[in-house]
């Protein structure tokens, strides 16, 4: 049963991160439990990009692969993660002894690191097993549920040969496999409006003025890159959604100057009113409701 009401299935796969466990004792009974274990991070601006130019592993422990330096695919620098078994799974706050555990630990790959150019820090919780491997099975009790749980690091890298080791179980459990004749394997590329030549920038606002309005200042991203996030297929709901897609907010001020405009587009696209708009779903609502004059 969901927000949305009941939804009937004949197969089930439980991907459900640190909750594995929880959903798993919805169907079954225990055979593994999942603790969260944090990670926090620091990001560096751009500005120290160039600080390393390849990823900066430290001797791994059994806590994880230690606090790495590390450039990003968009030009930040990063610093992190710490390893720090909690006991709350959505414990996914900073603390100042893990920001500073990871100056620590960084200095000792990468000396003099200027942390006064930290532009954000965040953390996430690994799915710990007790069983010391991911755990991908079909359910011996239950036919068609699967567990795809306890996807700890590096879950992310393993996730495509995951994906296919669960097809196979999926097949074994009775699903029939047909490929769909609509399938479309190639996504058209989103637009990225800084990455393009001049001439190409100039045909783009020609064709799409919308491509000549910045709103993202800090990452140079336009409206027309956010309109486009949002009508395309699985399209952005919320300012993270735009944020993913466009790395609008993601940049220097961290949406300080661009959250109230990218607002303003969503609720356009969108046709809700601005105070509807979230910044993860349901919730997170950023503006409160207008109310009436008061007497
Ligand atoms: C600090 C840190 C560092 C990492 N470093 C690396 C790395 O260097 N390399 C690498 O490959 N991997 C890394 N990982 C691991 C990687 O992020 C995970 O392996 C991956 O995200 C796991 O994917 P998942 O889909 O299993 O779980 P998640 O990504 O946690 O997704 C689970 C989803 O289930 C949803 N959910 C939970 N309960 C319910 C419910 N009842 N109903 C509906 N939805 C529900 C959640 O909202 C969530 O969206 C790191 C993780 C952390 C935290």
């Amino acid at each position: 049963t969901t927000e949305q009401g009941e939804i009937r299935a004949s197969y089930l796969v439980n991907a459900a991160g640190v909750y594995g466990e929880v959903v798993s004792e919805m169907v079954q009974e225990r055979s593994f439990t999942i603790h969260p274990r944090k990670g926090e991070y620091l990001l560096l601006d751009k500005s120290q990009g160039n600080l390393v130019h390849s990823v900066i592993f430290q001797t791994p422990t059994k806590m994880g692969k230690g606090v790495l330096v590390a450039p990003t695919v968009d030009g930040n620098l990063l610093t992190g993660p710490t390893a720090l078994d909690v006991s709350e799974k959505d414990d996914v706050g900073t603390t100042a002894e893990g920001l500073e555990k990871i100056r620590k630990e960084a200095g000792k790959s990468v000396p003099d690191i200027p942390f006064r150019d930290v532009i954000t820090s965040f953390a996430g919780l690994r799915a710990t097993p007790d069983t010391g491997d991911f755990i991908i099975e079909a359910s011996g009790t239950v036919k068609g549920f699967l567990n795809v749980v306890g996807i700890e690091s590096p879950g992310l890298t393993a996730a495509p040969a995951i994906g296919e080791y669960a097809v196979d179980l999926l097949g074994k459990e009775g699903l029939p496999l047909v490929p769909r004749g609509d399938f479309q394997p190639v996504r058209k590329p989103a637009v990225r409006f800084r990455e393009q030549t001049d001439e190409e920038k100039q045909r783009l606002i020609r064709e799409n003025p919308l491509y000549g309005n910045v709103i993202c200042r800090c990452e140079i991203i336009t409206e027309g890159e956010i309109v486009d996030s949002i009508r395309r297929p699985a399209g952005a709901r919320s300012l993270d959604g735009v944020k993913r897609r466009t790395r609008a907010g993601m940049g220097r001020c961290q949406g300080g100057f661009c959250t109230p405009r990218v607002t303003a587009i969503l609720a356009r696209e969108l046709r809700i009113p601005e105070e509807r708009v979230t910044k993860k779903g349901k919730g997170s609502e950023l503006l409160a409701e207008k109310r009436g004059p008061s007497c």
